[in-house]
C-alpha cells in the first residue's frame, strides 16, 4: 500500500481580514516535509500579513484552514502553534528591555519541549548555535534584541530557528538588511536548522538570498493572492523584469507595462 505523503503546512482557501476589509483572498498552498518555498511579491501585497495570519496574529481574523502536520490549527493561539512546531521569524524584530536573551530562549525551548532544559545543557546548546551564527557570547546576557543593529536581530531570529527545531518555519524578509556576509551566515543557519523532515516559507523581495537557498518552488504573491507559481527560475526573471508584467491575468504578462519598465523588454 502506498502511503500519500502528508504536507507539513497545508492551506485551505485562507482568507485574511482586518475588520472588514480582505487583505488576502484565498490562498491555498501544501508544502511537503524538506521543501523550501520562496514567496516574492510588490510591497503592500499582502505577505507579511499572510505569514503573521498563519501564526495567529490576532489583529487578523482567517476564514480558511491551515494544517500542521495534518493537525488542523486555524483556531489555535499563537503559542499552541508554537508549541506544534510552527515558527515566524519576524521582519521587524520586537526588543524586550529586561529580558535576557538567554531566559527568554530558555522558557521558548522549555515551552516548545515541554520541559525547561537544565542551564548547563542549555548553555552548551546555546553557544554552540551562537558559534553557527557568528554571533558574540556576551549576547546571552543582553536584553532581547535592545540596541541590536538590524544584522543581529536577524541572527538572533534564526538562533531561535536553530533551538526550536520548528516543523515549518515562516521567515519574512530575513535577508532585509544584510550585508553579503550576515547573508551568508543566515542562509547557512537556516539550512541547518531545518531538514528533511521540516519546511520553509520564505518571504523575499531578492533573489540574492536564494542563492544560498535555493527554493523548490517560487510563489508570485500580487494584491492578496498567489498570482503565479513555478521553479526557482521564476525568482531570477522577476529579479530581471521586476513584478508588474505579472500583474495581468495569471501565465500571461500584462498587456502593458509600467512607464519604468518599457525600455527594458
Ligand atoms: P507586504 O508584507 O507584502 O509588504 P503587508 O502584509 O505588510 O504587505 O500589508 C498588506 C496590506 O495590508 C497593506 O495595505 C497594509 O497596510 C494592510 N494591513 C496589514 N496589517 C494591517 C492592520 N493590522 N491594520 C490595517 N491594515 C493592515
Ligand atoms: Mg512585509
Amino acid at each position: 500500500m502506498s502511503e500519500r505523503r502528508q504536507p507539513v503546512l497545508s492551506c485551505r482557501d485562507v482568507r485574511v481580514f482586518v475588520d472588514d476589509k480582505s487583505i488576502v483572498h484565498g490562498v491555498s498552498l501544501d508544502i511537503y516535509p524538506g521543501e523550501r518555498h520562496a514567496l516574492m511579491g510588490p510591497n503592500g501585497s499582502g505577505k507579511s500579513t499572510f505569514a503573521q495570519a498563519l501564526m495567529g496574529h490576532p489583529a487578523y481574523r482567517v476564514e480558511g484552514e491551515i494544517y500542521l502536520r495534518g493537525e488542523r490549527i486555524t483556531d489555535r493561539s499563537p503559542d499552541q502553534r508554537a508549541r506544534r512546531g510552527l515558527f515566524l521569524g519576524f521582519q521587524y524584530p520586537v526588543a524586550v528591555p529586561g529580558l535576557s536573551v538567554a531566559s527568554f530562549l530558555r522558557a521558548a525551548v522549555g515551552a516548545r519541549r515541554g520541559d525547561k532544559p537544565p542551564i548547563r545543557a542549555f548553555r552548551k546548546e546555546l553557544f554552540e548555535a551562537f558559534r553557527v551564527l557568528d554571533i558574540p557570547r556576551e549576547f546571552a546576557g543582553r536584553y532581547l534584541n535592545d540596541g541590536f543593529s538590524g544584522g543581529e536581530k536577524k541572527r538572533l531570529e534564526i538562533l531561535q530557528l536553530l533551538l526550536l527545531k520548528p516543523a515549518f518555519a515562516l521567515l519574512d524578509e530575513i535577508d532585509s538588511g544584510l550585508d553579503i556576509d550576515a547573508l551568508k551566515v543566515v542562509a547557512s543557519g537556516i539550512d541547518r536548522g531545518l531538514g528533511k523532515d521540516q519546511g520553509l516559507l520564505m518571504v523575499t523581495h531578492y533573489q540574492r538570498i536564494l542563492d544560498y537557498l535555493p527554493p523548490d518552488r517560487v510563489h508570485v504573491f500580487v494584491a492578496g493572492r498567489i498570482a503565479r507559481s513555478g521553479g526557482p527560475e521564476q525568482a531570477l526573471e522577476l529579479e530581471a523584469r521586476g513584478y508588474e508584467q505579472r500583474q495581468g491575468s495569471v501565465g500571461e504578462p500584462a498587456a502593458t507595462s509600467a512607464p519604468s519598465e518599457s525600455a527594458r523588454s
